[in-house]
């Protein structure tokens, strides 16, 4: 157990998927006992962002995130998502998940209807002063490029899957790289967490993907998992990853985030 004043949060979670409909409650008991305080809750559509803040509401240790994935290339929603993050303000930790997939959107076109979409939500996230919570598939390099390009100061990418060399200009302008527990399994996470300094990194899960195994679902307290692969490349203690990535975690969302560990 810990014992220093942690606020270990899971940074990127979809609390949302039907996969945690019948166990939510335990699932948030074990990432307590894990040691985590708070999980941050991405949404990727409506229906998402009102079924995770209808969860925040029975659950304190969610904070509720909402946004439209960046598959979804449609003007209309993205405007809908906008007037409903504006109106919920108040109880969002973040707009997330937003952002670029160059993987799954190939066209030219597509994609800058992508690029225009996550630009109106990153000029939200100043006006409001909300963090952004990104995606980037096959677009690491390009999505810290545009975020940098719009002034974007509060940001985490997560599951970041560019080169280090993509990633240290945009560490250097104070964004945040967050690590899923797949580390175990990706070369190219190892390296990024090797490359970023610890004052750059966040613990995440993704969950219910990107843990551990391949086929099994994925839960807030392998957070943990990611805080130990970190912990064992930088070769370090795990306290101090804990307390690097807390610490992170309240520099990126605020002080409502720091909370003493029982
Ligand atoms: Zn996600």
């Amino acid at each position: 157990m810990l014992s220093v004043m942690t606020a270990l949060v899971d940074t990127h979670a979809h609390l949302c998927d039907p996969a945690f409909d019948s166990d939510l409650a335990q699932v948030l008991e074990r990432a307590a006992q894990a040691g985590l305080s708070a999980v941050i809750a991405v949404a990727e559509n409506l229906q998402d962002a009102v079924k995770t803040l209808e969860l925040a509401a029975s659950h304190p240790m969610i904070r509720p995130a909402a946004g439209l994935y960046p598959t979804i290339l449609d003007m209309e929603l993205a405007r809908q998502m906008r007037d409903f993050i504006r109106g919920q303000k108040d109880k969002l930790a973040a707009i997330g998940e937003v952002g670029l997939d160059y993987w799954k959107v190939q066209g030219e076109s597509d994609r800058e209807i992508q690029r225009e979409i996550f630009r109106g939500f990153i000029a939200l996230g100043g006006e409001l002063a909300l963090p952004l919570n990104v995606h980037s598939r096959s677009a690491g390099r390009p999505a810290a490029a545009l975020l940098l390009e719009a002034g974007a100061r509060k940001v985490q990418l997560h599951a970041f899957d560019g080169k280090a060399a993509a990633a240290l200009p945009a560490a250097e302008a104070g964004f945040f790289f967050s690590i899923p527990p797949s580390i175990l399994r990706s070369e190219q996470k190892r390296k990024l967490a090797r490359a970023l300094p610890l004052s750059s990194l966040l613990a995440e899960t993704d969950s219910p993907v990107l843990g551990p195994a391949p086929q099994e679902r994925n839960e807030p307290a392998n957070a943990l998992v990611a805080v130990k692969a970190i912990a064992e490349l930088k070769g370090i203690r795990e306290e101090e990853v804990i307390e690097a990535v807390s610490e992170n975690a309240i520099r990126l969302y605020g002080d409502s985030f720091r909370k003493p560990h029982q």
